[in-house]
C-alpha cells in the first residue's frame, strides 16, 4: 500500500466517523494562523477521546499543545467537571489554542501553561496537583525520555502515559541512527522496558501523516490504593 492509499482510507474514516464542526474549525484556524500541520490525525484524536472516555479519565496532562486540536478531543472526554493541563512552548501556538478551545466550548476546563515543558513541569509538580489519569506526550521529541520520567511523578497506579511519534517512518528499529528523535524514541522504549512501575507497548499507525505510531504505557499497581 502507498501513502496515498493510506490517506484515502483516512479520509473515508474521517468523513464517516470522525469529522465534526468544532474540530474541523480548529484545524482551519490553525492553518489560517500558519501553524505547522503537525497535530495528531483526526482518527488518532478521536481515538484519544474514546480511550479517555473508556478509562473514565478526569484529569489529563498534555505536553505539546500546538493549536489545541488534540486538546479539544481530550477536553471533551474529561467532561464538564474534568481538567486538562496542557504545556506549550510557543506563545503564538498557545494563543491560537485558547481561541480554538473556547470556540469548541471546552475552554473552561483547559489550562494552558506557556514555556519550555522542562521548566513548567517542575512548577506544576511543586503545586502537588492531584494525580493525572492520562498524560499525552507530544512536544519536542528529544526530551521524550525526560517527559516520561515527569509523567511517572505526576500519575497514579492505573494512569495511562502515551508518547506520540515513536515509530518515525520505521526509524525506531534502526539502532545505528544518529537522528536525535530516533535515539530518543529508542531511549523511551528502553526506559519503558526497564521501569518496573510501567507496562507498555507500541502501536504502529499509517494514514495521511505517513507511517508512525505511539507508545502506550500503564502505571502498575492497584488503582484503588
Ligand atoms: N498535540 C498537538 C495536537 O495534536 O494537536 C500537537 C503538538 S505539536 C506535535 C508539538 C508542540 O510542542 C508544538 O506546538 C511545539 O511548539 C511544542 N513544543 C516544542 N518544544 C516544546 C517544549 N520544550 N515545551 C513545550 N512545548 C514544546
Amino acid at each position: 500500500m502507498t501513502t496515498a492509499e493510506w490517506a484515502d482510507v483516512d479520509r473515508y474514516i474521517v468523513d464517516t466517523l470522525v469529522q465534526d464542526e468544532e474540530t474541523a474549525a480548529a484545524l482551519a484556524a490553525n492553518a489560517a494562523a500558519e501553524l505547522p500541520a503537525i497535530d495528531v490525525s483526526p482518527p488518532q484524536g478521536k481515538f484519544l477521546y474514546l480511550l479517555a472516555r473508556t478509562a473514565r479519565v478526569r484529569r489529563v496532562l498534555e505536553i505539546g499543545t500546538l493549536g489545541g486540536y488534540s486538546t479539544i478531543w481530550l477536553a471533551r472526554a474529561v467532561g464538564e467537571k474534568g481538567q486538562v493541563v496542557t504545556l506549550e512552548f510557543e506563545p503564538k501556538h498557545a494563543e491560537v489554542a485558547r481561541g480554538n478551545l473556547d470556540s469548541a466550548g471546552v475552554g473552561d476546563r483547559v489550562e494552558i501553561r506557556v514555556g519550555a515543558a522542562l521548566d513548567t513541569l517542575p512548577v506544576l509538580a511543586g503545586e502537588s496537583p492531584d494525580p493525572f489519569d492520562l498524560v499525552f506526550i507530544d512536544a519536542d521529541k528529544v526530551n521524550n525520555p525526560n517527559y516520561v520520567q515527569w509523567a511517572l511523578r505526576l500519575t497514579r497506579p492505573g494512569s495511562v502515559i502515551i508518547v506520540d511519534n515513536i515509530v518515525r517512518n520505521g526509524g525506531l528499529a534502526d539502532a545505528t541512527s544518529d537522528d536525535p528523535a530516533i535515539t530518543a524514541s529508542r531511549a523511551v522504549l528502553e526506559l519503558l522496558a526497564a521501569e518496573p512501575t510501567l507496562d507498555a507497548t507500541v502501536l504502529q499507525t499509517v494514514g495521511n501523516k505517513g507511517w508512525d505510531g505511539f507508545a502506550y504505557a500503564v502505571v502498575n499497581g492497584d488503582p484503588t490504593d
